[in-house]
């Protein structure tokens, strides 16, 4: 035991265990269930209120029974804690401003939903995490408006249980870095120019705070740890300037996450406030050098967040006690944290009966990792001897995990030792490969094709959860899902489509139906976390190493083909979006894991080529998503994608043609790493914004062929065959007719199916009276 700061006599006395939020949907997810009936008419505002003070309660006494000194409120939301901010500053865009007078609770639900008539709020993604935010909508016009009703509520809520309690806000700098021009405002209207608008807003809700009986509040600033300019840096260092040097206020804690601060690190170490909390976690241990290089923090507070908040692995307490000692010569008071709020991770480790008892003890979620960040706030304040029980433990959990035959299998390691360069390479060149599969497949020019899924009908479902619930049998399933294969075949030959799916009706999801049947993946029963609103997702965990034991998708694909003479199209979900949408390991660096998952995927790649299939698809909706969030660790980060992409479809004949599947129309940052990939056809979404993505590989000279949406998957209206000729007219002013594929958008299985009929009809028409006119 190695851990410095406390063998003998306690360091410091204050060392306290805080959290900076916790997950809010409830064990049984009551919170989803209260909504979603308040949505339907079945539950009651006052209902719904009182389930949510509930379970707002539940949480503080859980995280007050566990030991945690200070907890935080204000972390509770009814949808998302971004759209909260946008309440809590006025910032309610027009168009739902009569919405939200007429009842506050259906107006902050139009906000984040829609209406009939009025649109909502746009979503896009918290950081580089899972969780979904509503973007604030902010021009030269907004006025802003202090309500701190919530925040004040919640805060008294957990004081009238006798606890230490401390608001958690996003900042006002992040906030405002987060938001895009509302509609009608410049294009280039930056929201950071209302700065100087907000923080008075910022100072009355914080006034309000403290004479509600906050002590310290804390203001969350993750905007900071992505590349900033001088000018935000400087905006950032007048916004704690003058929140800082009012004296009207509780103390402050700004708090960033999700990686290193970088050069904002001296701006909020010299600003005028009382305290720092900082992530301590993977890249973000940068921060511990970059703080002792500014001479710490003298007299203040800093919350160290040395326990992962967006993993599910147990915290090497030997080494974060270390950290912690290094830590207790930087600052006035050291405290302990999660590097970020538990929001991200699933509820209760414990809940898992179905993972074996040994392995559950790998795994920390939320109820864990508090249960750390107290064992460490005492070994802190106490000394090892405090906690040489946990201690022990802790070390006895991370031997099993490290020596376990699931952590390391000797047959994947040296696989995965022995790639080559040439592994990841196809040795023709892409030209010769497109001459190759242009004699082989014999497509027509603008071929036509889906992106894979096919309406996931109501029946289907039920097939599946009779299956799980034993009341179809295997057989009985299988020929369910034969019988949706053939419907699925013969209506793309009816329609005319040039290469064919199956449709994906065997698939749950496009990651959870690979990593059940990959060794080394784990899947939880209760592990569900916030994707947005009321929708949580259950990410399977990646726990050890990566292999395939036998075929996973071989069967159905041949099935498909054995009903048709156009090519079937194979479908795999790529290494990276594997990844992306699992938790990872901690235990090695995630290019390593890339490269198994990829090994594996290859093997079916392989397998499905050796079956008779000569299209394949590749998906890696997830590529760009998991881009680091600082610019210099993008390069690292691209190479060992694009490689585990490589070795994915490395193995096949030069005639078998891999295509690509990406659902985002900007991706100029990344357009050299999509050739990088080299796949010889990429689908990509286009049709709303008017076939942008054409343009854009046309610009960056992408040599392959591309197929730009041209029909929006994402709502229920059919493109006419008018529209979609359109489209395509357009497709080809960037690219050449012998280059350019028509497809939808992305795949169809959140579409009914008389929408999708109609539609594919619609494209198909517009591909023969395009071609009608080369
Ligand atoms: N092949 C998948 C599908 O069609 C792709 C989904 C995605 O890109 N998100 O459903
Ligand atoms: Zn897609």
């Amino acid at each position: 035991m190695t851990s410095k700061p406390a063998a003998g006599k306690p360091a410091t006395a204050a060392a306290r265990a805080t959290v900076y939020g916790y997950p809010r949907q409830g064990q049984g997810r009551e919170l989803k269930k209260a909504i979603e009936g308040y949505w339907k008419g079945r539950v009651t505002a006052d209902a719904l209120r009182a389930t949510a003070a509930e379970l707002r309660r539940t949480n503080w006494r859980r995280l007050a029974e566990a030991g945690v000194d200070e907890v935080p409120t204000g972390d509770f939301s009814f949808y998302d804690h971004v759209l909260d901010t946008t309440v809590m500053v006025g910032a309610v865009p027009d168009r739902h401003r009569g919405a939200v007078a007429a009842d506050p609770l259906d107006g902050y639900f139009a906000m984040a939903r829609g209406t009939q008539d009025v649109a909502p709020l746009e979503m896009t993604k918290w950081f580089d995490t899972n969780y979904h935010y509503l973007v604030p909508e902010l021009g030269p016009d907004t006025v802003f408006a202090a309500d701190s009703t919530q925040q004040v509520g919640e805060l008294r809520e957990a004081l009238a249980l006798g606890l230490t309690a401390r608001p958690v806000l996003v900042g006002p700098v992040t906030y405002l870095l987060l938001a895009k021009p509302a509609p009608g405002a410049p294009a280039d209207f930056e929201p950071l120019a209302l700065l100087d608008r907000l923080l008075p807003v910022y100072a009355e809700v914080l006034a309000d705070l403290r004479a509600a009986g906050a002590e310290w509040v804390q203001l969350d600033e993750p905007a900071l740890v992505q590349d900033r300019t001088p000018d935000e840096l400087d905006a950032a260092a007048r916004a704690y300037r003058g929140l800082g040097t009012r004296t009207d206020r509780p103390r402050l804690l700004v708090a960033s996450y999700f990686d290193r601060l970088g050069d904002a690190l001296p701006v909020l170490a010299e600003a005028p406030v009382d305290g720092l909390a900082l992530d301590f976690t993977g890249a973000a241990e940068a921060n511990l050098d970059a703080l002792a290089a500014v001479g710490g923090l003298p007299g203040r507070r800093l919350v160290a967040g040395v326990v992962d908040g967006r993993n599910v692995w147990i915290n090497d307490l030997a080494r974060s006690l270390t950290t912690l000692g290094t830590l207790l010569g930087l600052a006035d008071r050291v405290d302990v944290a999660a590097s970020c709020s538990l929001l991200h991770v699933p509820l209760d480790a414990a809940a898992e009966r179905d993972i074996a008892p040994g392995i559950v003890r790998w795994l920390a979620f939320a109820r864990q990792k508090s249960a750390e960040i107290v064992t460490l706030a005492r070994g802190l304040a106490h000394g090892t001897d405090a906690i040489a029980a946990e201690l022990a433990a802790n070390r006895a959990d991370l031997a099993s995990r490290a020596g376990s035959p699931i952590t390391r299998d000797p047959a994947v390691r040296a696989r995965a030792g022995a790639v080559t360069e040439a592994d990841a390479r196809r040795p023709e060149p892409y030209p010769e490969r497109a001459a190759a599969q242009r004699a082989h497949l014999g497509l027509p020019l603008l071929p036509t094709t889906t992106i894979g899924s096919f309406p996931q009908t109501g029946e289907l479902r039920t097939a599946r959860a009779d299956l799980r619930a034993g009341r179809l049998d295997t057989a009985g399933y299988e020929e369910r899902i034969r019988a949706e294969i053939r419907e699925v075949v013969s209506f793309q030959e009816r329609a005319g489509l040039d290469v064919l799916v199956h449709g994906e009706a065997e698939r749950n999801d496009m990651v959870q139906y690979f990593a059940e049947q990959l060794t080394g993946y784990l899947a939880t029963r209760h592990g569900w976390v916030q994707s947005y609103g009321t929708r949580y997702v259950r990410p399977p965990i990646l726990a050890g190493d990566i292999s395939r034991p036998e075929p996973m998708t071989v069967r159905w694909t041949t099935f498909a083909q054995s009903l048709t003479a156009r090519p079937v199209k194979g479908m795999l979900t790529g290494p990276v979006t594997m990844l992306a949408w699992s938790f990872v390991r901690d235990d090695q660096p995630l290019g390593d894991t890339a490269r198994q998952v990829a090994l594996a995927l290859r093997d079916e790649v392989n397998d499905l080529e050796a079956a008779g299939t000569s299209v394949i698809q590749v998906d890696e909706p997830a590529l760009r998503e998991t881009l680091p969030l600082r610019a210099a660790d993008r390069a690292g980060y691209l190479a060992w994608a694009t490689e585990a992409f490589r070795l994915t479809t490395g193995g096949v004949r030069p005639d078998t043609q891999i295509h690509t599947h990406m659902c985002y129309a900007e991706f100029g940052d990344v357009v050299r790493a999509i050739d990088d990939l080299d796949a010889d056809v990429i689908s990509l979404e286009a049709a709303r914004s008017h076939m942008q993505v054409a343009r854009e590989l046309a610009a960056h000279g992408y040599p392959r062929e591309a197929g730009p949406g041209v029909y929006d998957i994402h709502s229920p209206r059919v493109p006419s065959a008018g529209e979609a000729a359109d489209l395509l007219r357009t497709g080809l002013r960037a690219i050449p007719a012998e280059r350019l594929w028509v497809n939808p958008d992305c795949g169809l299985k959140t579409r009914g199916w008389a929408e999708t009929r109609a539609s594919l009809e619609s494209l198909v028409t517009a591909a023969r009276t395009v071609r009608g006119e080369l």
